[in-house]
């Protein structure tokens, strides 16, 4: 699966946020937003009005950024989100954060969702008690993954589960125990100008 491997902190100066790209980093001093926010390049300190269309692919780009995802396959989870019942923006959110990668990531078993991709590629994960290497697939309600062991795998420091999310301390395991609604997202993504960049 072809993915970005260009600089990642060049991504959150030209979105202007952190994307919490590079683990531990992103909560440091050394960060590159904390230190200097403005966009790369020669240009990155003017000034402009940003357009609606703007707006709304600048957003497109954050949420690509933020879950690792190339156009090709974020479009195919707009597409989906379109085509099913219910409010768009949501259903998109929900598509993207129901991903193993960011599963695992919001688990607090990876320091970002680049590390939860290696991790599940290199076979560290099981699901439902089967071994899942595929960082995109998309995990139901109900689902339960599990680290095949804690030598590789340490938990984040600071995680706070999501409320979506449910631990079993005693079995070390977390289940997906609901749909994610907007109120329990982290990241500031406007997800409905998304839809709409994609409705033009
Ligand atoms: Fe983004 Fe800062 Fe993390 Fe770099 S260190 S990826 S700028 S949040």
């Amino acid at each position: 699966m072809a993915r970005y491997t260009g600089p990642k902190c060049r991504l959150c100066r030209r979105e202007g946020v952190k994307l919490y790209l590079k683990g531990s980093r992103c909560e440091s001093d050394k960060c590159a937003i904390a230190k200097k926010a403005q966009a790369p390049g020669q240009h990155g300190t003017r000034r402009k009005s940003v357009s609606e269309y703007g707006k709304q692919l600048r957003e497109k780009q954050k949420a690509k950024r933020i879950y690792g995802i190339l156009e090709k396959q974020f479009k195919n989870y707009v597409n989906k989100a379109l085509s099913s019942k219910g409010v768009s923006g949501e259903i998109l959110m929900q598509l993207l954060e129901s991903r193993l990668d960011n599963m695992v990531y919001r688990s607090g078993f990876a320091v970002s969702r680049a590390q939860a991709r290696q991790f599940i590629r290199r076979g560290l994960f099981n699901v439902n008690d089967r071994e899942v290497n595929i960082p995109s697939r998309t995990l139901k309600i109900g689902d339960v993954i599990k680290p095949i062991s804690f030598e590789k795998i340490h938990l984040r420091e600071g995680i706070v589960l999501p409320e979506w999310l449910e631990a079993n301390i005693k079995e070390r395991y977390v289940k997906y125990s609901r749909l994610p609604m907007p109120e329990d997202t982290q990241e500031k993504v406007d997800v409905q100008a998304i839809i709409e960049f994609y409705s033009r």
